[in-house]
């Protein structure tokens, strides 16, 4: 058994004495289906970016049952400091991005969920509290997602059509929940660098996966673990040079860009000097089309024939 996996959800017995059958279903479940890479991308552009914040400012603190004014200052840093700071450099730039808000986090600002729309960037799903879906029951899961699309819906005028799962904690239950609900896209899972169709046990679902990767995330490269003494620390300037040869790969291949950032992690000084360089850097590269996660979505599912 793994972390991510209820105890329910292992079958029986030791793993390697699994018949065929239980180790093909449990692969099979949630699979990549058909590559969704477009012929072209919209302005004649050679690649496709997408860049994304995840607000989630307090709510992993509190998720975790870690509520002293201590932790939760550093969330409240992102939310006070630096997603003004980031929605200033995306203006400067004139690049649209994608926020993925937990239901919480929104509800304790509300002004920034206006603030993103006001600005013309998407607004998606990233749980209510930045709960653990694999812990959760479907019916929790399904009550937990759909409170928050209504709750993103109400602040910032607009249902979200895009879910990325908090943590990436994409569970078994997790793909019908998003067609359930009707969700164009998510943006939890790693099978591919290009946009790929879903599949659930071997059938197409019509659900785009615009894909993620730790490496294209700055949490991996700057977060830390205060008392159990973990530094994985790099310096902004190794992991500017990791993200322009992740972009230059995808500009070589016609593809896509897609990254991940959170404003408590990214939006300190010595930080978004990567993000302002790394724009610069894609910039000069030529016709770029810089979009959110949804007119990416948009645009890989028509091109890609499925409507
Ligand atoms: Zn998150």
């Amino acid at each position: 058994m793994t972390s991510e996996q209820r105890p329910s959800e292992v079958p029986g017995g030791e793993p390697w004495q699994w018949p065929e059958r239980v180790w093909r279903d449990l692969v099979g479940r949630v699979r990549a289906g058909r590559d969704l890479t477009p012929a072209s991308w919209p302005g004649g552009a050679r690649v496709a970016v997408a860049i994304s914040f995840d607000s989630d400012h307090e709510t992993p603190a509190l998720r975790d049952g870690h509520t002293t004014p201590g932790v939760l200052a550093a969330g409240e840093y992102g939310a006070r400091v630096a997603v003004p700071r980031i929605l200033r450099l995306l203006d400067e730039h004139g690049v649209p991005a994608s926020f993925f808000v937990p239901a919480v986090s929104a509800l304790l600002h509300p002004g920034e969920i206006a603030d993103y729309a006001a600005a013309g960037h998407e607004v998606g799903v990233h749980g209510w509290i930045h709960e653990r879906n694999t812990l959760l029951s479907r019916a929790d899961e399904r009550d937990l997602t759909l409170r928050s699309l209504d709750t993103l819906e109400r602040l910032s005028g607009r249902r979200p059509v895009g879910i990325r799962t908090p943590s990436w904690d994409f569970s078994p239950d997790t793909l019908s929940v998003v067609r359930e609900l009707g969700f164009l896209y998510d943006s939890s899972l790693m099978a591919a660098d290009e946009p790929y169709e879903l599949l659930e046990d071997g059938e197409p679902t019509g659900v785009v996966e615009l894909p993620v990767e730790w490496i294209r995330d700055d949490a991996p490269y700057f977060a830390m673990v205060r008392y159990a003494g973990l530094r994985p620390y790099t310096p902004p300037r190794e992991v500017l040079r990791v993200w322009q040869d992740e972009f230059d790969g995808a500009l070589r291949d016609g593809g896509l860009f897609q990254l991940t950032l959170h404003p408590s992690i990214s939006g300190h000084r010595s930080r978004i000097w990567l993000l302002a360089e790394l724009l610069r850097h894609i910039t000069a590269s030529g016709p770029v089309w810089f979009a959110t996660h949804e007119q990416i979505a948009r645009h890989v599912r028509t091109e890609g024939g499925l409507g």
